[in-house]
């Protein structure tokens, strides 16, 4: 392998593993994003203590309905039993029922709203928990993916370094500092390909002359406009 052609494949394996790195970080940003998911689980576990609320509620309304209902009926047995015959104690009892009647027609129009409420809550409930189903299920396709992608990349990133460290060990020092000084210099490119007679890297035609002695690859040959290593492609 000519030295320019080995500094054109270290120039490709360093710019796909900067790419890989590039996208490796993305994918550990992206694994940690879960606040969909959270939020998710938060609307449920709020709906779920609300329904939990209304039905405390009812449940109370209907025990105090009970309570009421056999208080009038103690009373109605007294109105009626008989043995109450005082008139002054008889209409005072006849007040009480109506009082706890009242009262008691309160409380079942409080309960048929807390009834309702209790329902829309119910509704309420099963739609965040649906919505938690399905973000939950898209979320772990995506980390499912996400996954993947690292295993592939970080296997192809071993490639990428084994192939580099041949390269390093092949390559000339001379050669490795000339690339690296190029490389901070040219925006991470130190050799550019001649493609159709045309330096890639500026898109000025070289010398025929150049081009040949490039193409022989036994000296390294810089393009005389933007200074890289030129390798004819
Ligand atoms: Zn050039």
């Amino acid at each position: 392998m000519s030295r320019s052609q080995m500094l054109y494949d270290l120039q490709q394996t360093d710019l796909e593993l900067e790419s890989i790195a590039q996208r490796l970080e993305q994918i550990a940003t992206r694994l940690s994003e879960d606040s969909h998911l959270k939020q998710a689980q938060q609307r449920a576990a709020e709906a779920e203590a609300k329904l939990h609320g209304c039905h405390v509620q009812t449940k109370d309304l209907d025990l105090e309905i009970r309570s009421l209902t056999q208080r009038i009926e103690a009373d109605e047995q007294k109105l009626y039993g008989g043995r109450v015959t005082n008139p002054k104690e008889l209409s005072s009892l006849q007040n009480d029922i109506a009082a706890l009647k009242r009262w008691r027609e309160k409380k079942e129009e409080s309960l048929l709203e807390a009834m309702e409420a209790e329902e829309t809550a119910q509704a309420q409930l099963a739609e965040a928990r649906t919505a938690l189903a399905h973000i939950m299920e898209e979320w772990q396709s995506t980390q499912a993916s996400l996954l993947a992608e690292r295993e592939r990349l970080e296997e192809r990133r071993r490639e990428l370094e084994e192939y580099r460290n041949f390269l390093l060990s092949s390559l000339a020092q001379a050669d490795i500092e000339t690339y690296d000084r190029l490389r901070a210099r040219k925006g991470g490119r130190a050799v550019a390909g001649v493609k159709g007679g045309i330096c890639q890297g500026c898109h000025v035609a070289p010398p025929l002359h150049q081009i040949q002695q490039a193409s022989v690859g036994v000296e390294l040959v810089f393009c005389n406009n933007c200074g890289r290593i030129l390798h004819v492609l």
